[in-house]
């Protein structure tokens, strides 16, 4: 049986505090469209009062707290929350799934993904007490410089809903490793994975203040966030129209900010390939996680002369994929996150038809699902460059083919957009993909697979992707301010 949604406060200064207004959000299963739980609805009070947490627990009696702990410390209580996600991992999964729709099996190697994270970043929080001065060469010897690695203070970390608990992670872990206490602000329309994370602070005996969970939306909790003066650093991953709002409210008050925002990637495949493979990593790279990624490879790029036999394959794949309740086995595709979201994919999908894209599979409900927001994969071909599916981000399992004749063709189309977060090649020429790889303007470029993700590589785009880079050793630099010393000899 399915678990019941845990009735949760936000988690403030280690306590569970009601919102100060009261409010709540429904929680909709995609899947059913039933309401299976309540969040609260914090507003800015309760985002004031968890900086005023936060701050004290970074630098509690005057003395930096949290920051002042080692590393080793740190790490500490981040392996411990790894192994209580590891230990809860089953029901964490399902939370996941039934509140994002999710499919099942992915939402549980998020969990693992998550437990990896939190594991990863206690490493780099003991490196730190080895690394923490390093001293620069100089020109002359009558001085002496060495550069201080410290936390940056109190942040706020403001998530989207496709990967709920992992993108909440890959802020959390090393902010907290690098010695930050954070507010985290997760999406209101997927935080119940977020809460329960805080419940595990709390069951591992996280320092009260070190990481609070404020749930909300994103006007009523995520801009007092953004605004508020007592908050050193914003890390944000979502829309980039939400992105830029956060930027304008940061440069008010010179606050530096990373953005983790939005993509329309594209994936190249020439005719060198094999056929089934490239298909498998094309389905993967646009379908995985019902299309709902920020590096989705959301135009695939097709050399002319396999196109035929390729667009054939694909879209006999594509009725192979099992559509169902997240939860049941062998589900493939879940649904959208929300009823918006299956509007603006809908709409999406007329908009390319009206466009005079050639639609090869899907553009509907399935038939055998009467409720819930699950759309079909979907293939348009013969696609314009100038055309909504192309330019824009969908966030939905909709494809968007065109063909091309010569590799330079290839990349001019791929760079053709005011995005750049992912790339990707398949080919067996080696050299090929290699400048390929160099030439696509992106944060992220896969040859011969798409959206493999290691905790220790960095992420992050380039353009209208956003900058700064999380997860790997620079996933911790985010977090942590450079000083000098310079000593007169
Ligand atoms: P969104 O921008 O609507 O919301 C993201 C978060 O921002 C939510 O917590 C929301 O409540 C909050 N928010 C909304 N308005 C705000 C405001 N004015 N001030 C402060 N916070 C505010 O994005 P979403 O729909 O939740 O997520 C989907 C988007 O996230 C897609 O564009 C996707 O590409 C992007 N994304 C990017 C990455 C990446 O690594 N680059 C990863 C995952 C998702």
């Amino acid at each position: 049986m399915a678990p019941a949604i845990p009735s949760r406060l936000l988690y403030i200064g280690g306590q569970w505090r009601a919102p100060d207004l009261g409010g709540q959000i429904a929680v909709i299963n995609p899947a059913t469209e039933d309401t299976i739980g309540y969040i609260p609805a914090a507003t800015a009070d309760d985002v004031d009062l968890a900086v005023k947490a936060a701050r004290e627990a970074f630098t509690k009696d005057n003395g930096k707290y949290w920051a002042r702990t080692t590393g080793k410390y740190r790490a500490k209580f981040l392996r411990a929350i790894a192994a209580e996600v590891t230990a809860r991992k089953s029901q964490l999964a399902e939370l996941e799934a039934m509140d994002c729709g999710k499919p099942l099996d992915e939402a549980a190697w998020d969990m693992d993904d998550v437990a990896g994270c939190f594991d990863y970043y206690a490493g780099l929080a003991e490196g730190l007490d080895a690394k923490g001065h390093l001293s620069v060469e100089l020109p002359m010897d009558t001085f002496k410089t060495n550069v201080l690695k410290e936390p940056i203070g109190v942040v706020g970390l403001i998530t989207p809903w496709n990967y709920p608990l992992l993108m909440a992670t890959w802020k959390v872990a090393p902010a907290l490793a690098a010695g930050c206490t954070a507010i985290l602000k997760p999406s209101e329309l997927a935080s119940v994975t977020c809460l329960e994370l805080a419940s595990i602070a709390a069951k591992v005996g996280l320092p009260a203040g070190v990481l609070n969970v404020v749930t909300g939306l994103g006007k009523d909790a995520g801009a007092p966030l953004s605004k508020h003066p007592g908050v050193d650093k914003v890390a944000f991953t979502g829309s980039t129209a939400t992105g830029k709002s956060i930027m304008g409210a940061a440069a008010e008050i010179i606050k530096p900010v990373t953005l983790e925002l939005g993509g329309k990637s594209a994936i190249i495949v020439f005719d060198d390939v094999d056929i089934e493979k490239a298909v498998e990593w094309t389905m993967f790279g646009v379908f995985w996680t019902n299309g709902q990624i920020c590096s989705a490879t959301s135009r695939l790029l097709l050399q002319e002369n396999i196109a035929s036999v390729f667009l054939e394959r694909l879209a006999e794949w594509t009725k192979t994929i099992k559509i169902s309740n997240p939860l049941e086995p062998g589900c493939r595709l879940g649904p959208v996150v929300s009823d918006g979201q299956y509007k603006k994919v809908m709409k999406y999908i007329s908009t390319a038809q009206e466009e005079g894209a050639t639609l090869l599979c899907g553009g509907k409900r399935p038939e055998h699902l009467s409720k819930g927001y699950f759309v079909e994969p979907t293939v348009f071909a013969n696609v314009r460059p100038s055309s909504q599916i192309w330019k824009e981000e969908v966030f939905g399992p909709v494809l968007a083919v065109r063909t091309f004749r010569t590799e330079e063709e290839a990349i001019k189309l791929a760079n053709d957009s005011e995005y750049g977060l992912a790339g990707a090649v398949i080919s067996t020429d080696e050299d090929r993909c290699q400048r390929v790889a160099e030439l696509l303007q992106a944060g992220i470029i896969w040859i011969n697979c798409a959206q493999p993700t290691f905790t220790q590589a960095p992420w992050g785009g380039t353009k209208r992707s956003g900058f700064g880079r999380e997860l790997g050793e620079w996933g911790l630099e985010n977090y942590l301010s450079v000083k000098q010393v310079t000593k007169y000899i």
